[in-house]
């Protein structure tokens, strides 16, 4: 498992004009993560670019496969997003990674 940091961008719109959230101090500790733009704090969408995926599988007698055990590589960058607006989130994304049980 190889996580990179999000590249925090400080620019109001990437090239794709998502909207890029600059960190702040919209997320105290103990506190509970909120979308700056909409307020929303329970829906979150986490993206993995270049990401490897290698699964090991068991033949059954039957001729069909039982997936044992699978581990993903991230190559690519990571970011969180809003899953009700599509803010970008990725400035948050290091807590956020801390706090997923
Ligand atoms: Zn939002």
């Amino acid at each position: 498992m190889q996580n990179k940091k999000p590249d925090i961008k400080e620019s109001v719109n990437d090239k794709s004009g998502t909207r890029i959230v600059v960190p702040g101090s919209s997320w105290q500790a103990g506190k509970h993560l909120s979308c700056p733009e909409c307020g929303n704090d329970r829906y979150f969408t986490e993206v993995a670019h270049d990401v490897t995926i290698i699964t090991n599988y068991v033949q059954n007698s039957d001729g069909s496969f039982t997936p044992k055990s699978d581990d993903s590589t991230i190559n690519g960058e990571v970011r969180l997003y809003c899953a009700v607006c599509h803010a970008d989130l990725s400035a948050y994304y290091h807590r956020f990674a801390e706090m997923i049980f």
